[in-house]
């Protein structure tokens, strides 16, 4: 039975969908105005890994993560660079779908943008009109908070301090300055706008994520997820617009992930202390390890990055892998051989792993478990003390692990691929006469342990 913790009653529940099998998840996505960094990542992949688990807990899971492609940030970067919203916005949404993919993670099943639901969110306001929780100053919307009576619920913050009538225009702010927020923000200059019963304008940035999540999802769904510098404002404000229209509190669990930090701060680009993917990519690291990495803290726990921890990720990577081609080649050895001593304690490690997985999400716990079962296998196997349902127990686990964890271990394949592809580039090189670079190949190969030898058939590599 899987248990999460649930931000709205700050406790550790029993994973219990509206309607099972089916869960509806809804995400919130990035905003397009620039490259993701690898702190909004360690938020999507999680995402990417708790719908893999759901799934592989045979879950039919329904999700949705929009594209924030109108709001403060959006509008500035159009400004500056003198491009319009839609080619700003488009560039970014690419290339984060790119990066995803980089990731190996699984896109949501639909992916709505806020510019093509204009007229959803028009018709929320005017729900929360009628409910008489808004109000109009200087030609735009404001949300009434104190018209709200569970305002506050999921952040528990304090209503007392909040003055009544203020308001406040910008999409994000902290706790300290909680104010009526703006639903509907009047059209000014240099800013795309839409017409609306107010007059001209365009959204505020909350109210995108309570009308597609009722659109797409309904107005009650099971799981919402986001990094936790959303809890306030976004998600606090998103159950006042949701709940405030039809009186429902619109999530079961609400679900944050805490942050990527960077010499004990948070990784943000208006800090400047942030690794998009694509800098990591240049610098040689591989996708996987930074995969790996993201998901081996726990998501409650904060993580701490630095380029080592990359590196250290691609070891453990290298030991699942190292391990997968012993049980391969070693296979056939065992396959007559019926019963063998500690299996039990190996089908401990692996129930460790699945375990600490129903355990709000354990990953350092589960890694452990798979490195422990590991180190006894291959121990055993030393001693020839191996059997066949070990060797099938083996790569029960080395399958969940890449089910769930989304990282493929099987690299022979692809460091083949790779090393045909260099030896292409070497075969150029020498038709061109550039030795240098013929040269440069073949020892960047060597250093990979891979020798080249230039045969009358043509080349041949072979591993050191
Ligand atoms: P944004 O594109 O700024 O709307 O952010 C996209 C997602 O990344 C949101 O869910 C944020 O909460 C999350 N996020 C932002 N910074 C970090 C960080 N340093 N660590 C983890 N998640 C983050
Ligand atoms: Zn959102």
């Amino acid at each position: 039975m899987l248990r999460i913790f649930n931000t709205l009653s700050r406790k550790v529940e029993e994973f219990k969908p509206l309607d099972y099998p089916k869960v509806k998840m809804y995400s919130c996505g990035p905003t397009v105005y620039d490259y993701a960094h690898i702190g909004n990542f360690r938020t999507f992949v999680t995402v990417d890994f708790l719908r893999r688990y759901l799934k592989w807990k045979k879950y039919e899971v329904l999700s949705v993560m929009n594209i924030t492609d109108i709001d403060d940030k959006t509008i500035k970067k159009s400004n500056e660079e003198g491009v319009s919203l839609k080619d700003v916005t488009l560039k970014y949404e690419n290339a984060f779908f790119e990066d995803l993919e980089t990731l190996n993670c699984v896109r949501s099943d639909i992916h709505p943008r806020a510019t093509e639901h204009i007229e959803e969110m028009i018709e929320l306001c005017k729900d929360l009109e009628k409910k008489g929780l808004t109000y109009i100053s200087q030609g735009s919307l404001y949300y009434r908070i104190s018209n709200f009576e569970k305002y506050g619920i999921l952040s528990k913050i304090d209503k007392e301090g909040i003055l009544e009538g203020a308001r406040i225009d910008s999409d994000e702010y902290e706790k300290e300055s909680a104010r009526d927020f703006v639903l509907w923000k009047g059209k000014k200059e240099g800013e795309p706008y839409w017409s609306s019963p107010w007059g001209d304008g365009r959204p505020g940035w909350h109210l995108e994520c309570s009308a597609m999540s009722k659109k797409y999802l309904g107005e009650v769904f099971d799981i919402h997820t986001g990094g936790v510098d959303l809890i306030f404002p976004h998600h606090e404000n998103e159950i006042a617009q949701s709940c405030g229209a039809t009186g429902l509190e619109p999530v079961k669990y609400w679900f944050h992930i805490e942050h990527l930090l960077v010499n004990g701060e948070k990784m943000s680009k208006s800090k400047g202390n942030f690794f998009t993917l694509r800098d990591l990519l240049q610098k040689g690291f591989d996708p996987m390890a930074i995969r790996f990495l993201l998901l081996s803290v726990p998501y409650r726990k904060r993580l701490n990055f630095t380029l080592e921890g990359i590196d250290s990720a691609k070891s453990s990577i290298k030991r699942i892998e190292s391990f997968k081609i012993r049980i391969e080649d070693e296979k056939e050895k065992y396959q007559n051989i019926e019963s063998q001593s500690n299996l039990e304690e190996l089908k401990n490690h692996k129930k460790r792993f699945e375990e600490s997985l129903e355990d709000d999400l354990n990953t350092a716990e589960a890694l452990g478990g798979i490195f422990e079962y590991i180190r006894e296998a291959n121990s055993l196997m030393d001693k020839g003390e191996f059997s066949k349902e070990g060797v099938n127990l083996s790569f029960e686990l080395l399958s969940e692990f890449e089910e769930i964890f989304g990282i493929s271990i099987s690299r022979r394949e692809s460091l083949e691929k790779e090393v045909e592809r260099k030896i292409l580039e070497r075969e150029e090189a020498r038709k061109k006469k550039d030795f240098a670079l013929a040269d440069k190949i073949r020892n960047e190969l060597k250093e990979k342990g891979v020798i080249l030898e230039d045969t009358p058939k043509g080349v041949r590599w072979r591993k050191e």
